[in-house]
């Protein structure tokens, strides 16, 4: 660990031209740059010594410079190949990945701070409170050990491990366009997940992208969802929705709405009705996330039958709707159970 070295060194994270001129910096070649380019962003070069297109001598008086790698300090595999992983940042902090394998599709889930300030009370993230936000090599570090790990080249990425992404908004649109433009990964199959935080929905619309947006939603009225969400006192959910409606007209993208579902809080069908009165007419698609436990609260999963009422309810609205059931439970790795710890 080189404390010496600051952000604006790591080259993870810089373009084409900055890395040519870090090349030419140290007396290389200019097409060596574009080398350095490929090996950073698809090869997954984790330090200089390992580019063996570079000369061997110039190879060695950089072996040692840190580009902005995390380490793997732990990893657990679900029975459904679900991998979880623990990353240790170059200043020691611990952050978690998910890897979500399907038959076509490898989904990264990646974390975009260190914890988490929102402290939404079904979320182990939160309870463990909040260190720092990411920088965007971090996020982007994230995809690359995990499709390292696999092998595979990572399809999806959603924003939806620790931390709250639009309160780290620069640094995530900053990796969503490297993830985008210099890994290569579609703006379609990259997904922000947020709780909403006043005026970002807007901030973010701004950007004019083509990502995937998804608000945690939670609540069918002003007082469960406080009552859920702590942040939801300083932001209505009336203000909520009025932002989102502005995102659609600002990106022409729909927006998802998630709704987790606790048994006997938020899953009644008078909950759905409310629902549905407020997504009327809004360009959506509700993703309803059957409860994951965590083990500080008690709250429960609602059954099978249940889950099906409320989501008949939305479709006899004309709501389009899907369930998530979660991957990756029994590694912990699943929607709301990461926490830097390996249980
Ligand atoms: N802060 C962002 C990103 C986290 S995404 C956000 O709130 O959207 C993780 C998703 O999992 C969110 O929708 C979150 O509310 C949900 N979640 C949190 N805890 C959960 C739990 N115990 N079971 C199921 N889903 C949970």
């Amino acid at each position: 660990m080189n404390l010496q070295v600051t952000e604006s060194d790591v080259l993870l994270g810089k373009s084409l031209a900055e890395l040519t001129t870090w090349m030419e910096e140290r007396g290389q070649p200019a097409y060596r740059g574009k080398q350095l380019y490929q090996w950073l962003y698809q090869k997954g070069a984790r330090s200089l010594g390992e580019i063996s297109v570079f000369p061997k001598q110039f190879r060695e008086s950089v072996s040692d410079y840190p580009i902005g790698r995390s380490n793997i300090h732990f990893r657990a595999v679900a029975p459904d190949k679900t991998r979880k992983y623990l990353l240790q940042l170059q200043d020691g902090l611990i952050i978690e990945a998910v890897g979500i394998p399907t038959s076509k599709r490898l989904t990264v889930c990646v974390s975009s701070q260190v914890g988490c300030p929102m402290d939404c009370d079904f979320c182990a993230t939160g309870k463990g409170g909040f260190t720092r936000n990411l920088k965007a090599y971090e996020i982007v570090d994230q995809v690359l050990t995990v499709q390292n790990d696999f092998g595979e080249r990572v399809s999806n990425v959603v924003y939806m491990g620790m931390g709250e992404p639009l309160i780290n908004l620069e640094q995530v649109i900053k990796s969503v366009k490297l993830l985008n433009q210099d890994v290569g990964i579609g703006q379609r199959s990259l997904t922000i997940s947020t709780v909403g935080i006043p005026n970002k929905i807007r901030e973010l619309a701004e950007q004019k992208l083509q990502i995937t947006f998804a608000v945690s939603l939670h609540a069918s009225n002003q007082t469960l969802r406080e009552q859920l969400i702590p942040s939801a006192k300083h932001y209505s959910l009336q203000q909520l929705l009025a932002e989102c409606r502005e995102y659609v007209q600002i990106t022409g993208r729909r927006v998802t709405f998630e709704y987790i579902l606790l048994a006997g809080v938020n899953d009644n069908p008078e909950n759905a009705r409310e629902l549905v009165k407020h997504l009327r007419g809004f360009q959506t698609h509700v993703n309803l996330i059957p409860y994951n436990p965590i083990s500080e609260v008690d709250y429960q999963r609602p059954d099978g039958q249940r889950i099906k009422q409320f989501q008949d309810i939305l479709q006899q609205n004309k709501i389009a709707v899907t369930v998530r059931y979660s991957r990756g439970l029994s590694a912990d790795a699943a929607c709301g159970q990461l926490r830097a710890s390996r249980r």
